[in-house]
């Protein structure tokens, strides 16, 4: 039971069913707090329903994608290409930072090898090492600028006025 594998099973979810967080981490066979570290860090839940129930098809994808994405890590100056199936790197100049909001921005670049444009997140904060780490040439009107720390943002996703 102690032993950590590193491949999770998702054969035990069913598609159709809502879990619990600690059902959820008993079909996965992990503990419950690390599916509440799966839900920080984006695994969906259905949002009105307390206590928090996950969705088996929100679940199975979830874990699917982390471990595609874990046997396939990519390098700082890397993207994962959905067509080649790995980390490449994009064609020089082809990359471009996309504001998304006042803390995040996506970055996109043409795979080097199958020109497909690839797609992978980013913070705002980190602009200046993105510009440097892809050579983004910095275009006129263009500056690069350190913004500001972000205020605190009081959005808990809870509806704590309910009445
Ligand atoms: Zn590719």
């Amino acid at each position: 039971m102690a032993k950590k594998s590193r491949h999770i099973n998702t054969r035990r979810i069913k598609r159709d069913y809502s879990y619990l967080v600690q059902e959820f981490a008993e079909c996965l066979g992990v503990h419950k707090n690390t599916v509440r570290n799966y839900i920080r860090n984006g695994l969906p839940v259905i949002d009105d329903l307390r206590p928090q129930r996950i969705h088996g098809s929100d679940g199975i994808a979830f874990i699917n994608e982390k471990q595609a994405r874990r046997k396939c890590k990519c390098a700082a100056d890397e993207f994962y290409c959905l067509k080649c199936r790995c980390p490449r790197k994009a064609v020089p100049g082809s990359v471009n930072l996309i504001p998304l909001s006042k803390t995040k921005l996506n970055i996109s670049g043409k795979c080097e090898r199958c020109g497909t444009v690839m797609y992978r997140g980013g913070s705002e904060a980190k602009r200046a090492e993105y510009i440097k780490i892809f050579g983004i040439e910095k275009r006129a009107g263009e500056h690069i600028t350190e913004t500001p720390s972000p205020s605190l943002n009081c959005y808990s996703g809870k509806d704590d006025l309910h009445a």
